[in-house]
This record gives structure tokens, C-alpha cells and sequence, in this order.
């Protein structure tokens, strides 16, 4: 949609009123001079390069999609301008250390920017967020030699990352892989193997590309614990830290996809690339960690980005289209017909990718805080954001992306036969919105994460003392959120506790009820922010007439009254077990194929 507007009126509703970014910063002490008046002045300018510069590429990226010819591949038109523009505007350094020539911003503040980044152009926004996941790995894990190597090119923009996990025979589970990496002897290793699905493994955009590559030592042990993770440049560095040799790791194909046409998705043959370890041998999945956390927060942010494409989409087709009467007396009675948001029916789903846009953006940066809190708290702020970001995060990644497809749907809906074709955007944004439940593990896998890893092992203990945290905050809500939110909370307990006695028995019942329990989580957290959300506008509005805040008072109650009972559905899948789903034998459903 080239039409596109970043969204900076609820951006800062949500990063100072609701999160008080000022006091935020504050807590740490390198940003004493970070406040909301630089942190507007960036998020002005990011408005400005996502409207004017990457928004207008967006359809173009989607009709053209990517090029592969021989191992070269070319993005669409523009693509590459933008990447240009990108990089001189210094926006790929903004949270990395003056040390590598980044202007060392919170993280947080990086979080706003690609929310705005990503909602105009997914499919290019990609690239710059791999290069970001790929930076905090060597930041964390790589030696001070690889991090002088890659770090300030990474930083300037002027290299791209990658994430090179997947291989055919597994995605989900990394236990397959079959990528080896021998010793060669030098401080370098041989990398051998094929990666598919390798988001920007090549392109055109950068002058190099530096691949962070999952691949097994010769004496690894089977399983996950046998991962190590190895650095293979696509030019090996000289002497004078430029783009040298070329590596022996190619592009064979790119993949014809659903939606992103823009992001190249690449097939990765690795012929005894060289190669440096990051970390210590058999202990790549946990540096590789650094980055798939954060990268999950991206894409969380991706759905909530989709929910605001799908808004702004639907609110200005709903106010200009004019189809039927108002059911409660003509509204414009010299006109042939009243406009499309006359209809209750209409209002449903616009409020509905309202609740899930605006709900979603308050959790998505809420956990920019935490990652802050994270990176440069002191013991104890570390340790209240780890255990938070570690539950929060599966449940951000699978509601927010699901909710996401969800509003961009109601987006298609909204326009009627006129969604389904491409002239209006809604349907690229409803293909494009598709890949982010897959990718950074699927929602199934974020919930076995959640419930499996997150929640029962530790006897529950992390989520209750996030339940603590809520409940502390009900006495400042405004009863109409805080009564039925009080009573979620109760109820999300006695079902998380009523899910553990029945996985100890059986532990398919975990296992059956985890996607449901991510989104009915997802819902509570959420009403978390819209009790707080509508409680403020509520106060706010009572000093101001600004519309802005009588419509979030409304979306709040609307949340409350059609979003949040959905968790009774959710409730009583959960609470009906397994058995249904596993009634069938395998045998039984291999007859059913014929
Ligand atoms: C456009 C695109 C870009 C991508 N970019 C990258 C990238 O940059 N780097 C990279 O490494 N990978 C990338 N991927 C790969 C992506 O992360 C995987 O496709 C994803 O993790 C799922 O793996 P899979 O495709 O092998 O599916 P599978 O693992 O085979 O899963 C198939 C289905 O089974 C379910 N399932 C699997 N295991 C379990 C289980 N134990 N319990 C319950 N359910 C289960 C899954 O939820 C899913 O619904 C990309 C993929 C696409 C399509």
C-alpha cells in the first residue's frame, strides 16, 4: 500500500503514556541522555523513510518478486535504492556499540523503528532484521577477532546476516541436521552441506553476506547437543577487512512462495566453505538462541504489523465505500446508499484488527523494554526480564502472528469482492502475513515451548509470579477491565494447574492442549494491556477531546466485551483432553489416505 501512514499517534501513546519510555530509560544509566524527544525526532524521520521510501516499493516487490539466474539473484526494483538509502541513513546501527560505529540506542527504540520498517515492506524489511539477529550473536558470542572482522560492516549495513538452520529433512527439528564442519586445522573450519528456506541468502542488496550456519563437528554427539555454529562469509575478508575471495557456499535456487516475493528465500549449498566457530564447539543451538529470541519478537511484531496494514486498509475502505442502509434509519439520505461502516457487521471486524493492531503493538514493545532490561540491567532487572521475555515471548510469537493472519483476513473481508483482488493491498498483506506463523518455529512449536518448557517445568512458578505482577496492577484499573481481567487470571491458573495433573498421567494432554493454551494466554496478556490502555485513555479523555482517546476507551471495552471470551471456547477445547484427537491409530489414518 503505498499509501501507507506510520502509525506515530499510537506509537507514542503506547511507548510514553502507557510505557513511560522516559522513566524506562532512565533505569539504565548509558542512556541518561536517551529521551522521548530524541526517540520522536527518530521515529519522525523512520515515519519518513517508511512512507517515502519503502512503502512505495512494496507492491512493486510483491508483482516483480525476486530473480534467480545462476546462482545470482536480484531483487525487485528499488530494493536495492532503499537498501542503499537504508544504510546511509545509519539506521542498521542504531542499537549496536560506538565501538562498531553503532550510535548505541536501547534496543527498545530499535523495536519502534522496525515495527515501522516491517508494516511498509515485510518482504524487503527481512533482510535489515536478519542482519540484526546475526549482529547480537557475534556481539554475544563471537571472539573479539570476528567481531573486528564482521561487526562494523554488520553495523554500518554494508554486510547483510543470515540464519542458516533449516535442511530438508528438518526444520522444526534441528536433531536431523546433517551440515558438517571439520577442522581445518588453521582456526578455520570446512563447512559442507544444503540449508533450504535461508531468508536473503543471496541477493543483491549488500557487498557481502555473512551466513550463521548450524552444522555438526565430526565428534558430535547425535541430537541437538551435538550443534555447533559456524560464521562461512560469502567473500572471505583481506587484508584490509574488504570483500576478498569468494567463498565456496552458493545460492541453488530461490523458492516461489505464497507471499514476501520480495525476500529472497534461497537454498544454501555449502562446499567446504570456510568457515569460523562462534562459541564453543557443540554449543551452537544456545549462541544460537541470541538469535532466534530476537528474531521471534520481530516476527510477533510482524503479525501486529499486518493487523495495521489490514486497518488502515479497511477503516478508509469502510468510510468511503457505500453499499446498504443503516438497519437503525438512513445516515445519508442524499446519497444512494450509507457507507460500509454503518454496518455493525462491518464495525465487528474493523474493531477486531483495531484490537488486535493496537493490543499487539502494547505487548510487542513492552518486551523491547524487557530486552532492554536484559541487555543492560543490573542482576536483578536482568533476571526479572530473562524469566519474563522466556514466558512472554512463545506466547508473542504464536498469538500475535496468528491474530495477525486473523486482521488481515477481516482486512480482505472489509472490502468484499474488492479485497481479493490486488488493487487494494488486502490481499498481498493477507499472503504476506501467512509465512510468519511458520518461520522462527510455528505456533505449534512456540506452545510446546510455552507449556513444556516455559510454564509446567518449574512448577509453575515464573507464571505465577507474572500473575503477581498483573494482579498487582487491578487496583489501578478501572473496574469495568479490572474485574473481568481479575477473574481471567483465576481461571488461567486453575487451568494451567488442571493441564499439569492431567500431563502427568498422560502427557499427550499437554502436548494436545498447548495451542490452545498459547492463545488463550495470548488473549489474557493482551487484556492485560487494553485494562491499562483503556483505563489511561478513560482518565485522558476526561481533560481532552482528542477523538484518539474516546476511540481507545471503546476499543478497550470492545476487547473486554467480543475479544476476551474467546478464551470460554479456547477453555473447553482444552478441558475436553486428548482424546478425540488421538482416537484414530496411525494405521487407521494411512486407511483413510486409500
Ligand atoms: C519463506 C520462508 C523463510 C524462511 N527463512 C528461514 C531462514 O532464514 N533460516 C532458516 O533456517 N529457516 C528458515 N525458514 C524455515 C522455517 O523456519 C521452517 O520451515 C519452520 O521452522 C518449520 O520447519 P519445517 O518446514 O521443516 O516443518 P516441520 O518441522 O516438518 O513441521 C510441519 C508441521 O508439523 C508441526 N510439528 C513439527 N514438529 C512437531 C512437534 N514436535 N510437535 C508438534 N507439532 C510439530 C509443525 O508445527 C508444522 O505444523 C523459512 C521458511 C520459509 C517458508
Amino acid at each position: 500500500m503505498s499509501d501507507y501512514k506510520a502509525p506515530l499517534r499510537d506509537l507514542r501513546f503506547v511507548c510514553d503514556e502507557l510505557l513511560d519510555s522516559d522513566a524506562h530509560y532512565q533505569k539504565f544509566p548509558q542512556f541518561s541522555e536517551v529521551n522521548r524527544e530524541l526517540r520522536d525526532a527518530i521515529l519522525e524521520e523512520a515515519g519518513k523513510f517508511a512512507e517515502q521510501v519503502l512503502a512505495p516499493t512494496n507492491r512493486n516487490g510483491d508483482e516483480q518478486g525476486c530473480q534467480f539466474d545462476s546462482g545470482v539473484v536480484t531483487t525487485p526494483d528499488g530494493f536495492k535504492e532503499a537498501y542503499q538509502a537504508f544504510v546511509e541513513g545509519g539506521w542498521a546501527g542504531l542499537s549496536m556499540p560506538e565501538a562498531f560505529g553503532g550510535q548505541d540506542l536501547p534496543h527498545s527504540l530499535d523495536l519502534v523503528v522496525s515495527e515501522l520498517f516491517g508494516q511498509a515492506n515485510h518482504a524487503w524489511a527481512m533482510c535489515p532484521g536478519l542482519s540484526a539477529g546475526c549482529r547480537s550473536t557475534l556481539l554475544s558470542h563471537g571472539t573479539p577477532e570476528l567481531q573486528k572482522t564482521y561487526l562494523h560492516k554488520l553495523t554500518e549495513g554494508s554486510w547483510t546476516g543470515t540464519m542458516c538452520l533449516t535442511e530438508p529433512q528438518g526444520g522444526s527439528d534441528l536433531s536431523f541436521l546433517k551440515t558438517k564442519a571439520v577442522d581445518n586445522g588453521d582456526g578455520s573450519y570446512a563447512v559442507t552441506g544444503t540449508k533450504i528456506f535461508i531468508s536473503a541468502g543471496e541477493h543483491d542488496m549488500s557487498g557481502n553476506i555473512v551466513h550463521l550456519v548450524l552444522a555438526r563437528l565430526p565428534d558430535a554427539p547425535a541430537g541437538t547437543k551435538g550443534i555447533s555454529l559456524i560464521l562461512v562469509p560469502k567473500f572471505l575478508p583481506d587484508g584490509n577487512g574488504e570483500p576478498g575471495e569468494r567463498n565456496t557456499v552458493q545460492a541453488g535456487s530461490i523458492e516461489h512462495k505464497m507471499g514476501i516475493h520480495g525476500s529472497p528465500t534461497c537454498v544454501m549449498n555449502f562446499d567446504e566453505a570456510k568457515g569460523y566457530l562462534i562459541g564453543e564447539p557443540h554449543q551452537g543451538l544456545r549462541c544460537m538462541f541470541t538469535f532466534m529470541n530476537a528474531a521471534r519478537i520481530g516476527t510477533a511484531l510482524e503479525g501486529a504489523s499486518h493487523a495495521e496494514v489490514a486497518l488502515q486498509g479497511a477503516m478508509s475502505y469502510a468510510l468511503d465505500r457505500e453499499a446498504g442502509r443503516s438497519l437503525a434509519g438512513v445516515k445519508s439520505p442524499d446519497r444512494p446508499a450509507d457507507k460500509l461502516i454503518v454496518h455493525p457487521d462491518v464495525r465487528k471486524m474493523v474493531q477486531t484488527i483495531r484490537a488486535f493492531a493496537e493490543g499487539n503493538r502494547a505487548f510487542a514493545h513492552y518486551l523491547g523494554q524487557l530486552v532492554d532490561g536484559e541487555h543492560y540491567g543490573d542482576g536483578e532487572q536482568k533476571a526479572h526480564a530473562s524469566g519474563l521475555l522466556a514466558l512472554l515471548t512463545p506466547i508473542a510469537k504464536g498469538f500475535m502472528t496468528e491474530t495477525g493472519i486473523e486482521a488481515a483476513s477481516h482486512g480482505v473481508q472489509v472490502y468484499g469482492g474488492h479485497g481479493y483482488v490486488r488493487e487494494w493491498g488486502m490481499e498481498q498483506n493477507l499472503r504476506d502475513s501467512r509465512i510468519a506463523t511458520l518461520y522462527e518455529g510455528t505456533t505449534g512449536i512456540q506452545a510446546l515451548d510455552l507449556l513444556g518448557r516455559k510454564v509446567l517445568p518449574d512448577g509453575g512458578e515464573q507464571f505465577g509470579r507474572f500473575l503477581k505482577m498483573i494482579a498487582a496492577s487491578l487496583p489501578e484499573m478501572d473496574p469495568q477491565f479490572a474485574a473481568p481481567l481479575g477473574a481471567k487470571l483465576q481461571e488461567w491458573e486453575k487451568l494451567t494447574r488442571a493441564i499439569g495433573v492431567k500431563s502427568m498421567s498422560d502427557v499427550n494432554e499437554m502436548a494436545a492442549a498447548a495451542t490452545d493454551y498459547l492463545m488463550y494466554s495470548g488473549y489474557v496478556v493482551v487484556a492485560w494491556f487494553w485494562g491499562r490502555m483503556g483505563t489511561l485513555a478513560k482518565a485522558k479523555a476526561a481533560h481532552s477531546d482528542e477523538l484518539f482517546y474516546r476511540a481507545k476507551v471503546a476499543t478497550a471495552q470492545f476487547y473486554f466485551q467480543r475479544m476476551l471470551p474467546r478464551t470460554t471456547s479456547l477453555k473447553e477445547s482444552i478441558e475436553a483432553g486428548s482424546s478425540s484427537l488421538m482416537a484414530l491409530s496411525d494405521e487407521e489414518f494411512e486407511q483413510l489416505l486409500g
